[in-house]
C-alpha cells in the first residue's frame, strides 16, 4: 500500500500549487480529485470547438517585478503562459444606464482618468489608491520581504471596503464606480472587508492579463511540474472520509479503492465538506459551528456564447453593467429586477485578435431560486430546469442587447451554467462562486487559517485568506509554511 508524505484533497488552484511546492521542496505528494479533470474553477470546457474559461477570466500584477509575477516565476509557469494585456485606458468599463466610466491600469493613470471626470476628487482618489497599496504593503506575503509572515496584514481588519470608500470619496457615482468590479469579490455593502477590495483592486490596477487560449494552459503546467516532481495525480478519485487514528488523520478513503496513506493532508475543499469528511469530534464542536454559522458569497449564472465567424469584436477589457446607481448587488438582490448587473468578457484566443470566438457573460443567481432542484445532480435536473434556465438566458440576452444590439444575431450557440453546476464540479456549498463570505463585522470567525485541530490536517484554497488567482497563491504558501520553514519559501519566491 502507498504511502506519501502528503495527501491533498482537490485539484484546484489550492492543491496544485500546495502539490508544486511541496513536491519541489522533496515531498513525497499524491493529489486526489473527484473530477476526471483537474483544475475545479480553473477548468475550461469546449463546444464547437471554441474554448470557455469557467473561473479565471482575467488575473492580475503580472508585470515583471509585481506580485504575482514574482510567485509564479517560483511556480515554474511564468514563462510559459500566454498572456495578453487588458487595454491600460481601461482594463475595467463600470456602465451605468446615463454613462460608462473607465479603470486604468497604473495608480497614476486610475487617478488622472477618473480626476478628468470628477476633477475635485482627485485629492482623494489619490489617498484612495495609496490606502489600498498600503494595506497590499503591510502583508508580507505580498511584498516578500523577509520578516515575520503572516497573510493578516498590520490593517484594521475590521474596517468595511463600502464604508472606507464612503470616507475617502464625496461624490456618490464616482463611489460606485471604484467598486464597480466588485463581482470579482460577490461584494456585500455592508460585510465585505477592506482588506479583500484593497489586495483585489490594487493588484489589478498594477495590472490585469487574460490568459490566451484558455484557463487550462495553468493546470497543465501545474500538473506535468507535480508529475515531473515525482507526485502522483489521481483523477476521477472522490475522497469520502478522512479516517483518524489516535488522533491523527491516517488515510483517505475513496470509494472502492486502496485506503491512500499519509503523513500530513491539506484539504483544497470548502471547510464545510471537511467536517463531513475528517472525524468532527477531532475538529472540534466549535469549529463545525462557526464553518456552518458562516455565510457563502453569491454563486453566478452564465452565459457561454460561441459566436459566428468575424461578427463580434473581441473587447480588450471586462464590461461590468449596472441598471441602477448602487453596484454592491450582492447585498441587494432583487429576483424580480433580474439581472440588475452582468459582466460581460469576450475570451483571449491567438487565432483572433480583432473578432471574438466566445464570449462569457456573468450575473449572481440566489440559490434560494434553484432549491427545488438541489437534489439533482447535472445534466439529470428534468425539462422544468432546462425551461428555467433557457428563460433565464432570454432574460439575460435582453438585458446585454441594449448595451451590445445586434449581439443575438452573432451567437451560433448558447450555453449556461448556474450555481448548481459549480456546487456539482467544486463541491462548493451552495454553489458559491468564492466560497465563504468575509465579514468585517467577524473578522476574525470567517478568516479561516490553514491550521486545523487535527495536528497533520492543513486548509488550502480560497476558503482560507483570500479567492482569486492571487489569493489562492499567497494562501498555497500560507499552508505549506505549515512544513516548510517559511523564510526559506518566501526566500526562494523572492530570488525566483
Ligand atoms: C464564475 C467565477 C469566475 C471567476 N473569475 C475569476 C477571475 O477572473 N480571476 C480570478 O483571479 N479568480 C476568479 N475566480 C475565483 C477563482 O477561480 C477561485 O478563487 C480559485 O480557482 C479557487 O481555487 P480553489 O483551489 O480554492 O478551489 P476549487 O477550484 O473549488 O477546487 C477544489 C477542488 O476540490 C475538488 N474536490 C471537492 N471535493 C472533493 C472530494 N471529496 N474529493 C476529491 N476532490 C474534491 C473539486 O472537484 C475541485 O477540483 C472566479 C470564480 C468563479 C466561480
Amino acid at each position: 500500500m502507498d504511502s506519501f508524505d502528503v495527501v491533498i484533497v482537490g485539484a484546484g488552484l489550492g492543491g496544485l500549487l500546495c502539490g508544486n511546492i511541496l513536491s519541489r521542496e522533496g515531498f513525497s505528494v499524491c493529489i486526489v480529485e473527484k473530477n476526471h479533470k483537474a483544475g475545479g474553477s480553473l477548468q475550461t470546457f469546449g463546444r464547437k470547438g471554441k474554448i470557455f474559461n469557467t473561473g479565471l477570466n482575467y488575473t492580475e500584477s503580472l508585470e515583471e517585478g509585481q506580485v504575482l509575477n514574482q510567485y509564479f516565476r517560483y511556480f515554474g509557469i511564468m514563462d510559459k503562459l500566454k498572456l495578453r494585456k487588458l487595454d491600460t485606458t481601461g482594463f475595467d468599463v463600470i456602465d451605468f444606464p446615463d454613462r460608462q466610466y473607465c479603470l486604468g491600469m497604473g495608480q497614476e493613470n486610475f487617478v488622472n482618468i477618473l480626476a478628468e471626470q470628477f476633477p475635485s476628487e482627485r485629492g482623494a482618489l489619490k489617498t484612495y489608491t495609496e490606502k489600498l497599496g498600503k494595506i497590499c504593503s503591510s502583508i508580507s506575503l505580498y511584498t516578500l520581504q523577509d520578516k515575520q509572515h503572516s497573510i493578516i496584514g498590520d490593517y484594521d481588519l475590521g474596517t468595511g471596503a463600502h464604508d472606507y470608500i464612503s470616507s475617502v470619496l464625496s461624490d456618490d457615482r464616482l463611489r460606485n464606480i471604484v467598486a464597480g468590479n466588485n463581482l470579482l469579490y460577490a461584494g456585500h455593502q455592508q460585510k465585505t472587508p477592506l482588506f479583500i477590495h484593497a489586495l483585489i483592486n490594487h493588484s489589478f490596477i498594477e495590472s490585469a492579463w487574460r490568459v490566451v487560449d484558455g484557463s487550462h494552459q495553468l493546470v497543465n503546467l501545474l500538473t506535468s511540474s507535480i508529475v515531473a516532481n515525482g507526485g502522483t495525480i489521481l483523477r476521477s478519485h472522490k475522497v469520502q472520509k478522512l479516517v483518524a487514528e489516535s488522533g491523527r488523520i491516517k488515510y483517505a478513503q475513496v470509494h472502492d479503492k486502496e485506503p491512500l496513506f499519509g503523513k500530513y493532508f491539506i484539504a483544497n475543499v470548502h471547510p464545510d465538506q471537511l467536517i463531513d469528511m475528517a472525524d468532527r469530534a477531532l475538529l472540534k464542536k466549535a469549529f463545525g459551528s462557526r464553518i456552518r454559522s458562516l455565510e457563502d458569497t453569491m454563486g453566478m449564472f452564465t452565459l457561454y456564447l460561441v459566436f459566428k465567424k468575424k461578427t463580434f469584436p473581441y473587447i480588450n477589457h471586462n464590461f461590468y453593467h449596472y441598471n441602477q446607481d448602487n453596484v454592491w448587488i450582492a447585498s441587494d438582490y432583487k429576483p424580480e429586477k433580474w439581472p440588475q448587473n452582468y459582466l460581460l468578457m469576450t475570451t483571449a484566443t491567438s487565432g483572433s485578435l480583432d473578432f471574438a470566438e466566445s464570449g462569457s457573460i456573468l450575473t449572481y443567481m440566489d440559490y434560494n431560486e434553484l432549491k427545488k432542484w438541489e437534489l439533482t445532480f447535472t445534466g439529470n435536473r428534468g425539462g422544468e430546469y432546462l425551461e428555467f434556465k433557457e428563460k433565464k438566458a432570454e432574460q439575460l440576452l435582453n438585458a446585454v442587447e441594449k448595451q451590445f444590439p445586434g449581439i443575438r444575431r452573432c451567437i451560433e450557440a448558447c450555453y449556461t451554467s448556474t450555481p448548481l453546476t459549480w456546487r456539482d464540479y467544486t463541491g462548493t456549498r451552495s454553489g458559491s462562486a468564492y466560497g465563504i463570505l468575509k465579514d468585517h463585522n467577524r473578522p476574525l470567525e470567517s478568516v479561516i487559517p490553514a491550521r486545523t485541530k487535527i495536528p497533520n490536517l492543513f486548509l488550502t484554497g480560497q476558503n482560507t485568506n483570500v479567492h482569486g488567482i492571487l489569493g489562492v497563491s499567497i494562501s498555497s504558501v500560507v499552508t505549506c509554511s505549515e512544513l516548510i520553514d517559511i523564510r526559506y519559501l518566501v526566500g526562494k519566491i523572492r530570488n525566483a
